[in-house]
């Protein structure tokens, strides 16, 4: 079957992805807007806004007609194109995406909707107080909404848990019982490196990160290094906002954020890589699926996958700062006078046990994830009373983290995730870190010379290489498929770990 003979019916459905995609792409603008742009004065209006746009992409989805057409295009396609030709992984993904729509009744994502609005609101009134009683109603209801949510996706009965239904919404097929099995070792073995490098003789140096440097500066410093790495600024746009983002409406107009500290440059570097990172993942997928699964990003751990390997294996690197110690000068002038390569290398991987996850370093940033991962699982299962969260966050965080968190503010009021609805959501950052470690084994064994060239900022064969092995397929496979494709392995712990040791040890006298 070649392309011209299609069936009608799959000429339709493409017609109706590209239109659901105008939709999604503009409420995508529209959400930009609100949180980098927009007055105040326009929150209600752009609430109703986008949630019409959603409204009117849900409904399509789940017209009867396209059911259809899905059935036509698979009788006339299977078996004559290959599982993994694009047409059959669009279908694929075309039905996969109605049949989740499909069992959410529209009464329950209204409600999630209606009540999730406000209760962001509450969860904001209640971090600026650090009154966990105030927002404790709303997450106690999320949470029943959550477990109907469950109850209508369906989940594996012989086995499986509520949790598993909501995490399959951000990550195909991931359980809770997969999540644990490589979360354990990670676990222990984290919290083993943690205490080596707090009892460590030595300790990499603050001083950059401690100058008060003009935000200008930092601006001209962070758009230099993204443009290096590769983002395309005629493909995107580069702003600022409170919580560092990337969105945009398609390939051709993505649009990232940073923010900038009056000290602190290498957190708006990181941000900015980071944000790069998902970026170049969205500017790179191909051009002649736009509008389809296959012009799609495949998960989120993967595109967290991409965000994290930019920030971290490249921008927290030796090689990176031998290129960019020497240029730091044209940006920040005698300021940063007498730090050379290796200062700033230790001082872009200073390990520090925290209360706050985006604060949080390379070494101690999953177990941050883990304690949420565990938590939730319990309130949903039921073993967790609302009531009691704050008494067991502290606990956990003392007892991975080794600090007593001082109010809920920084406790388990820090995080906007649960108030917006989403629980199963917070692995995908640890899989997307341990994704992340085991690209760049990979990308090491097909080209060894990769890490030397960051040392001349020679970033493009890297990007290439992403590409090609992730970019360039959209949906057509799941993140442990990709991970398998291209690594030779599953999905593990133990890249992350070899990286992180590798790396954090010598550099504190170990
Ligand atoms: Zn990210």
């Amino acid at each position: 079957m070649s392309p011209t003979t299609l069936p009608a019916a799959y000429d339709s459905l493409l017609a109706h992805s590209r239109q659901r995609k105008f939709l999604e792409g503009t409420a995508a603008i529209l959400s930009w807007d609100q949180e980098t742009m927009m007055p105040p004065g326009g929150v209600e209006f752009r609430g109703d806004q986008l949630a019409q746009l959603a409204a009117l992409g849900h409904r399509m989805t789940v017209e009867p007609q396209v059911g259809e057409w899905l059935d036509r295009a698979d009788q006339a396609m299977a078996g004559r194109l290959p599982e993994d030709a694009p047409e059959r992984v669009n279908l694929r993904e075309w039905r996969r995406d109605r049949e989740k729509a499909m069992k959410l009744p529209e009464s329950l994502v209204e409600e999630l909707a209606k009540v999730t609005s406000v209760a962001q609101h509450e969860w904001a009134e209640a971090r600026r107080h650090s009154d966990f009683a105030r927002f404790r109603p709303w997450l106690e209801k999320i949470l029943e909404l959550n477990r109907r949510k469950a109850e209508c996706l369906g989940w594996n009965r012989a086995g499986g848990e509520p949790w598993d239904a909501l995490a399959d919404l951000y990550e195909k097929g991931m359980t809770a019982t997969q999540v644990e099995a490589v979360f354990t070792p990670l676990e222990r073995r984290l919290k083993d490196l943690v205490a080596r490098i707090v009892g460590a003789p030595r300790r990499p140096g603050d001083r950059f990160d401690r100058l008060e440097l003009p935000e200008a500066q930092q601006e001209a410093f962070v758009r230099f290094a993204a443009r290096a790495i590769g983002f395309d600024f005629e493909r995107g746009r580069l702003d600022r906002s409170t919580h560092p983002f990337c969105g945009g409406s398609h390939r051709g107009d993505v649009r990232i954020t940073t923010r900038f500290k009056p000290s602190l440059a290498l957190d708006a570097l990181g941000s900015t890589m980071h944000e790069c990172g998902h970026a170049i993942y969205e500017q790179g997928l191909p051009a002649e699926h736009l509008g389809t699964p296959m012009g799609e990003a495949t998960s989120l751990a993967v595109h967290e996958s991409q965000s994290r390997l930019w920030e971290n294996q490249v921008g927290r690197s030796r090689e990176f700062w031998q290129w960019m110690t020497p240029r730091l000068r044209e940006f920040f002038g005698a300021a940063v006078d007498g730090i050379d390569a290796e200062e700033m290398h230790g001082c872009a991987n200073r390990v520090s046990p925290g209360f706050i996850r985006v604060e949080a370093d390379e070494a101690t940033y999953n177990l941050h994830v883990m304690i949420r991962f565990d938590l939730e699982r319990r309130m949903l299962r039921g073993d967790l009373a609302v009531a009691d969260l704050p008494a067991a966050w502290n606990a956990r965080y003392q007892n991975l983290l080794g600090v007593t968190v001082p109010d809920d503010r920084r406790g388990c009021l820090q995080d906007v995730h649960w108030s917006m609805g989403a629980m199963g959501y917070f692995p995908t950052y640890t899989l997307g870190n341990l994704i992340a470690a085991g690209l760049f084994e990979a990308v090491k064994r097909d080209l060894p010379e990769v890490p030397a060239m960051f040392a001349r900022g020679e970033f493009a064969p890297l990007r290439e290489w992403l590409h090609a092995k992730v970019h360039a397929h959209g949906r057509r496979h799941d993140a442990a498929t990709l991970h398998r494709l291209v690594t030779g392995r599953e999905v593990s712990a133990d890249p992350l770990l070899r990286y992180l040791e590798g790396k954090l040890l010598p550099l504190h006298g170990l």
